[in-house]
């Protein structure tokens, strides 16, 4: 039987129960783990539809449910084959933390899209203890070094959290979409994935455009790098652009138009969705034929790219914009994400669980 150890955690009894302190156990290092002390844990949107059981249908939740997946922390105690990690050194956790590693998917880096579906930090079944398996919001985390990041040097270890989720779901089909100096990029939605979506675009040299439904996000899109800003109620500025952009990322995840954008690209210009709305939207099949234009979806990132990210954020110093708050607001937190209210990402202070 595997050992195990006990950390502290916070996690929801039901879906109606608020976010209370619990104990959840851990295995002990085997020879190729990692055990990372949690510093910060950011929360994602996803987090809240887990808690709640919104994805009944899809991956229905199993509680307690403790989520979190995007992990920055202290590595602990490293197994005794462990090769890329040190007792000390900073490192991450995102979305995964195995997959089967012997599909074509998982063999050319793109874990992510694992034919059996990579094992998930948090709601998946744990192949180590049985049962699920638990997320960032907790003390300790180990995980299979193959599934481990390295936090850049240098890189504020708070505002990298969000980089593991929120950073690579927007880094990833910019770079796919191999998004540069000459694009004209459209951003779709300012929330966690928009604001990233924004600097890494224009990080990457693009021209960058941010679509949005507040006139409030004028002033923060630009200032976050957009060089345009779009109020979506704004026809006449809608259609001033129409045919003219080379891709567009659309990172909502509330029920919207997706044709008003798909007509904002040109010829063979691609619109990727990242946010998922739970509910079937309308596609009007005009859009897409004149302009041989493509819509296409795309999930977090592989392994390898996820590193990529990090290296490339630390290079150009982005991160996250973040507000950092203690377990005992995680409650208030998730009624305020609700409404969009947090600029642009809740970091969990994981410190202040103990
Ligand atoms: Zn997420
Ligand atoms: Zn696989």
């Amino acid at each position: 039987m595997t050992q195990t150890f006990s950390s502290r955690a916070v996690g929801a009894a039901s879906a109606t129960a608020p976010l209370a302190p619990l104990s959840i156990q851990r295995r002990e290092p085997g020879p190729n783990d990692v055990q990372i002390e949690i510093h910060y844990c950011g929360i994602c949107h996803s987090d809240l539809h887990q808690v709640r059981d919104e994805w009944k249908s899809v991956m229905p939740t199993v509680y307690p449910c403790v989520p979190g997946h995007e992990i920055v922390g202290r590595v602990a105690r490293v197994g005794a084959a462990v090769t890329k990690f040190n007792v000390g050194d900073m490192a991450a956790v995102g979305c995964m933390v195995d997959s089967c590693r012997t599909c074509a998917n998982c063999k050319s880096g793109q874990e992510q899209y694992c034919v059996a579906l990579p094992t998930f930090t948090y709601n998946f079944p744990d192949k180590h203890l049985g049962g699920v398996t638990y997320g960032g919001y907790s003390e300790a985390v180990v995980v299979d070094e193959s599934f481990v990041l390295r936090v850049p040097a240098g890189m504020d270890p708070a505002r990298a959290a969000p980089l593991l989720c929120a950073g690579i779901t927007t880094y990833s089909p910019l770079r796919h979409w191999k998004v540069g100096p000459g694009h004209k990029v459209g951003v779709v939605g300012l929330g966690g994935l928009g604001h990233m979506a924004v600097k890494l675009a224009r990080a990457m040299g693009a021209h960058v455009v941010l679509f949005t439904t507040s006139e409030r996000k004028r002033a923060d899109a630009l200032q976050l790098g957009a060089h345009e800003v779009i109020l979506s109620s704004d026809s006449a500025a809608m259609t001033a652009q129409l045919g003219t952009f080379d891709f567009v990322l659309d990172t909502v995840s509330a029920p919207h138009d997706l044709n008003a954008y798909l007509e904002q690209l040109k010829l063979d210009g691609s619109m990727v969705l990242v946010g998922a709305p739970a509910e079937p939207v309308p596609l009007g099949v005009f859009s897409l034929l004149f302009k041989r234009r493509r819509l296409a979806g795309s999930a977090i990132g592989g392994i390898r790219e996820t590193q990529e990210m990090l290296d490339f954020c630390a290079k150009h110093g982005l991160a996250a914009d973040i507000e950092l708050i203690p377990a005992s607001k995680l409650d208030q937190a998730y009624a305020r994400l609700l409404k969009g209210d947090v600029k642009y990402r809740f970091v969990l202070d994981v410190k202040s669980l103990s």
